[in-house]
């Protein structure tokens, strides 16, 4: 885990007492050695949510969510890791040392943060001054209403080359600190200049409803202008990142929790609109394609997102192509279009929310998207355009991580398409490196209950009697494992014993930044009598080996086999070669 030692949360985890934590959010009830509850995170009748005081984690049966103290923390209160960390320190009586903290950077943080508290009162000032009738105005007649324009703090830059500037030397604020804030650009002959001027100014707040950057909109009335930008925004700062935010994400999260549902749109206009008119769960891209990270950002909220594109931007393959990063993420994407020109700012003024709400929910799923538009444009009578689809199509789907879904599209696609689904396969591969159908399905389990039974009861092994992993460790590798988690935990056991700590599930936890591991390795080990009355340990073990070892060989052999398949339907002699000798040497034994 980044940033605070590992000593340190193992500490805290030892002090802490996960039932204690627990309870004090939800009343747990004994059952038996362990702790039962209704589960906060999914909603339900009968308890399937458990506390292990044993080994300090807690685990719900009906959604799969669990971890340690700190999972539960994040969470529950939805908050980031160090959070986690800090409030359990402080109840644990913990010191976190600072080191890592550069006193200096937290207070250019603060101050800059203070700085565009000050801006914004003088924007909102200027907003509702004289000279800021013509932006008002326009606002309103625009239909955003005045509580509107004071909860997100809307305001005004004048046109002048040094409002700003003035304001905030009068508020003795040093230049060349200001100048950190993006707020005023250094002129080339010394002194500066405001950034935003004649511009509707919008504030971006960040998760904890600071002010961290501002956009600026035209003035209709210049609109027309050649040389000057539509919305221009704040450059980077110490305390705004592109791509690390979602506009508006602070005021609608918890809507997105509670309807686990986000709505994107692009621009503030749109946000501001949407969002007064009844759609609580609206954010908005800002009109550039979502970063992985914001994607994380939003997926603790939701998983489910609903793209709304005007016809024309939805039409561009490009755009729709960015949505692929959706299901690298493993979110459910859907596209809603509004007609050709209008944006969904405009779209809900004409024909009000109602009708804006019947193209959310007639939302289709990328998939079904991609396929309609590609198939009114293309002919897929003509063989070339039939191969464009194809490859469209399978750009997409090579994003899907569920490896199931995958083939259930590729099946789809070839009987759309009147193509044969092994042909759609081969193709599928050619996108990106080979990786066999068979390992992938493995690597792309997430459930326990998929997973192969000898590589849970080893790593539970492992997990439960730690005096065991020394002697597995001459025995396995990692690599053994064919599941992706139980790989990477095993790893991380494997690592601390050759350091010769100590392995306990909850401090295992706080290695992984995942929380699917925590949820896994809690799943693992709730309830935790599987073993009992198990006679023989050492035969079980030697029975686990074997079987993990036979199994990486066979599964090797069956790739090798479809890759030989390939090699000779394309007639690649060199690799088929290649392949070949390696088969050989495979079958004689050793990987
Ligand atoms: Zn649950």
């Amino acid at each position: 885990m980044p940033g605070i030692p590992q000593e340190i949360l193992d500490e805290i985890l030892s002090r802490v007492d996960i039932v204690e934590v627990i309870s004090s959010f939800i009343p747990l009830k004994r059952a038996g050695r362990n702790f039962k509850a209704l589960c906060p995170f999914h909603h339900e009748k009968t308890a399937s949510f458990m506390v292990n005081p044993a080994k300090q984690i807690y685990h719900c049966f009906g959604c799969g969510v669990g971890g340690n103290a700190f999972n539960f923390l994040m969470r529950y209160e939805r908050i980031e890791f160090p959070e986690a960390v800090e409030q359990l320190a402080k109840k644990a009586g913990v010191v976190i040392p600072k080191y890592n903290l550069d006193r200096q950077a937290e207070s250019l943080n603060s101050f800059l943060y203070k700085i565009n508290e000050l801006a914004v009162i003088y924007y909102q000032g200027l907003l509702n001054s004289s000279e800021g009738r013509i932006a008002k105005e326009y606002l309103i007649k625009r239909g955003i209403r005045s509580e509107t324009i004071e909860s997100f703090k809307l305001g005004f830059a004048a046109d002048k080359w040094d409002g700003l500037l003035n304001y905030l030397r009068s508020k003795e604020i040093n230049l060349s600190l200001l100048e950190k804030s993006g707020l005023i650009i250094p002129k080339q002959g010394g002194g500066y200049y405001d950034r935003f001027r004649q511009r509707i100014i919008f504030p971006v707040y960040d998760l904890k409803n600071r002010i961290i950057a501002f956009g600026g909109r035209i003035l209709p009335s210049r609109e027309k202008e050649m040389e000057v930008a539509k919305y221009i925004n704040s450059p980077e700062t110490p305390i705004y990142v592109k791509g690390k935010n979602l506009f508006g994400l602070n005021f609608t999260k918890d809507n997105i929790a509670k309807f686990n549902a986000a709505v994107i749109v692009e621009g503030y206009m749109d946000f501001l609109t949407a969002y007064q008119e009844g759609i609580p769960n609206v954010i908005a891209s800002q009109g550039t394609a979502l970063t992985t990270e914001q994607l994380r950002l939003l997926k603790r909220y939701s998983q489910n997102v609903v793209m709304v594109f005007d016809a024309d931007s939805a039409g561009q393959t490009a755009t729709l192509r960015s949505l692929d990063a959706f299901l690298e993420e493993d979110m459910e994407v859907r596209v809603a279009d509004l007609p050709s020109g209008f944006d969904p700012d405009t779209f809900i003024r004409k024909y009000g929310i109602k009708e804006f709400r019947k193209r959310i929910e007639g939302a289709k799923n990328l998939f079904d998207y991609k396929l309609d538009l590609l198939r009114s444009r293309l002919d897929q009578n003509r063989v070339e355009h039939k191969a464009k689809i194809a490859n469209e199509m399978l750009a997409t789907i090579s994003k899907i991580k569920n490896a199931v879904l995958k083939l259930e599209y590729v099946r789809c696609l070839a009987e759309v398409l009147n193509l044969k689904e092994e042909a759609l396969l081969i193709e599928l591969k050619k996108i990106k490196p080979y990786v066999s159908v068979l390992q992938e399905k493995c690597l792309l389990e997430d459930k326990l209950s998929d997973i192969d039974p000898t590589e849970k009861l080893l790593l539970k092994l492992m997990l439960e009697e730690a005096e065991l992993i020394e002697g597995l460790r001459g025995h396995l590798e990692p690599a053994d494992f064919q599941n992706e988690h139980i790989a990477r935990i095993v790893s991380v056991i494997f690592d601390l014993a050759s350091q010769g700590r100590s392995i306990k599930p909850n401090k295992l936890m706080a290695y992984f930044s995942d929380e699917k591991i925590s949820s896994f390795i809690g799943e693992l080990l709730v309830p935790d009598d599987t073993l009992r009355g198990v006679e023989s340990r050492q035969e079980i073990i030697h029975d686990c080996i074997r079987r993990l070892k036979n199994k990486r060989l066979r599964l090797k052999r069956e790739e090798l086999q479809e890759e030989i398949e390939i090699a000779q339907r394309t007639k690649d002699t060199e690799r088929l070669e290649k392949l070949i000798q390696d088969f050989h040497q495979l079958t004689r034994g050793g990987i």
